[in-house]
């Protein structure tokens, strides 16, 4: 059988990697000149069950009104895309309603605690090289209250398998020397063991080329213009307007799966939610950080990356705009500075990397997969913060259904289906 997957992104790899194990004929359309080159390229590192709430939490409009318009703040939101994002605006504060919001968190963390177990017992053992840790993850909080409040948190995801330990600020220093220098300004940390980190672009490009020798078929620098439809069902997909026939099409283009979508009367509801990374070289620091590190009240993560550090964070709805906003990037050296003081002296900003992607966010903070109303036609999309932590198990998922396995989670909590309810 024919599958056609759009996007070389993290979710369209991982559904053709599975896809070509279940003996389907895969070809990856990509626009772009290689794997990985979109929002996959340098997020933050993390593949971290401990994070699965959706950004929606209760009480999120008041947060968003208090950052309204501050450059400086975790969420930005440009007024001129305002009204065109007003209809999933709405859904996402709907599924900020506790009852919606906690149902949605269970989804997440099912999906990440299966994906981390995919990883585990079939991704690693490719032995692709991709920078992998399993120091886990540690948020770290400046005062009483919040600590509290994150050990509250922590204690709930213990229900869906994740593991964690709180820590005082000497137990935050002992397990990561790194961060001795700011001891004095912390009131503690949470330490989640069983999270692990990599870097998202290198497995692109591992697992492409083992995909390639497994069979894949991949074709960059195509665009996909249009899914043709024959009888109501997928019968291939325009490329830079050539017709590739193909019974099934995996739709993992991020964001553009909307656009894609549109013109055969879907509606997949999403919207491209920019975020931004810097990445430094580790080279010249006095002690070099082992382990990734959250910090709450930046909305920022540092993680790691062999000999370097991947530094990400801040949310910002504007459209597709690619532009580096300096004030943003500015945000990430802060951040290192508050972290790191003694290694942020050592930063050549000439040396670092400076980047922006979209992350693909539906309104209920839940991936958007499996089958549509459409013959032929799946997604693998809407996973927003947590696209790398999902990658594993939702490519599996996507290619089980599509090749009519029977799937290890149920599908239906994920389905586009959903927001029709
Ligand atoms: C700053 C930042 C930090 C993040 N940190 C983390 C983290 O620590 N942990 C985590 O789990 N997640 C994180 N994420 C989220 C994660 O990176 C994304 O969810 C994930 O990369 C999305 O992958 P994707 O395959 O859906 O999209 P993409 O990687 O964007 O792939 C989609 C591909 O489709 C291609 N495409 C689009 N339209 C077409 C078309 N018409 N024809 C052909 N090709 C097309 C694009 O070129 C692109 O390559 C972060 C995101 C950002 C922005």
């Amino acid at each position: 059988m024919q599958c056609i997957v759009v996007g070389a992104g993290l979710l369209g790899l991982t559904s053709a990697w599975f896809l070509r194990q279940r003996g389907m004929e895969v070809t990856v359309v990509e626009q772009a000149p290689g794997p990985g080159l979109g929002t996959s390229f340098a997020n933050g590192g993390m593949l971290h069950a401990s994070q699965a709430g959706p950004w929606n939490e209760p009480g999120v409009l008041w947060q968003a009104l208090r950052m309204l318009g501050r450059e400086d703040s975790a969420l930005l939101i440009r007024p001129r895309v305002l009204p065109s994002m007003l209809p999933w605006a709405w859904q996402f504060l709907r599924h900020s309603k506790p009852v919606r919001y906690h149902a949605n968190v269970a989804r997440n963390a099912r999906l990440a605690a299966y994906s981390l177990r995919v990883l585990h017992e079939e991704i690693a053992p490719l032995g692709l090289p991709f920078e992998q840790a399993a120091r886990g993850t540690m948020k770290i909080y400046r005062t009483p209250a919040e600590l509290d409040a994150a050990a509250t948190a922590a204690q709930r995801c213990r229900e869906w398998g994740v593991r964690y330990d709180v820590l005082d600020a000497p137990g935050v220093a002992a397990l990561e020397p790194a961060l001795a220098d700011i001891v004095a300004q912390l009131s503690g940390g949470v330490h989640f063991p069983d999270d692990v980190s990599g870097d998202a672009h290198m497995f692109c490009r591992a697992l492409a080329d083992a995909g390639r020798e497994a069979g894949i078929r991949f074709e960059y620098e195509a665009r996909a213009t249009r899914v043709v439809l024959q009888h109501g069902r997928v019968h291939g997909v325009e490329v830079d307007g050539e017709m590739l026939p193909a019974e099934h099409c995996v739709l993992a283009a991020g964001a553009h799966c909307a656009a894609l979508t549109r013109p055969l009367g879907l509606r997949v509801p999403l919207q491209p939610v920019k975020g931004y990374s810097l990445t430094l070289p580790l080279r010249d620091w006095p002690l070099a950080p082992r382990t990734p590190v959250i910090d709450e009240h930046f909305h920022a993560a540092v993680c790691p990356l062999g000999a370097r550090l991947r530094v990400a964070g801040t949310a910002e709805f504007t459209g597709f705009d690619e532009r580096l906003t300096p004030s943003r990037i500015e945000n990430l050296y802060t951040l290192v500075k508050r972290v790191y003081p003694a290694g942020a002296e050592r930063i050549e900003r000439r040396e670092a990397v400076e980047w922006a992607g979209f992350r693909p966010m539906s309104p209920d903070g839940v991936g958007i997969m499996g089958p549509t109303p459409i013959p032929g036609l799946h997604l693998n999309t809407g996973h927003g913060h947590l696209g790398w932590t999902m990658a594993m198990g939702a490519g599996k998922l996507v290619a089980d259904a599509l090749a009519g396995r029977a799937a290890d989670l149920a599908l239906d909590d994920y389905a586009l289906a959903r927001f029709r309810a």
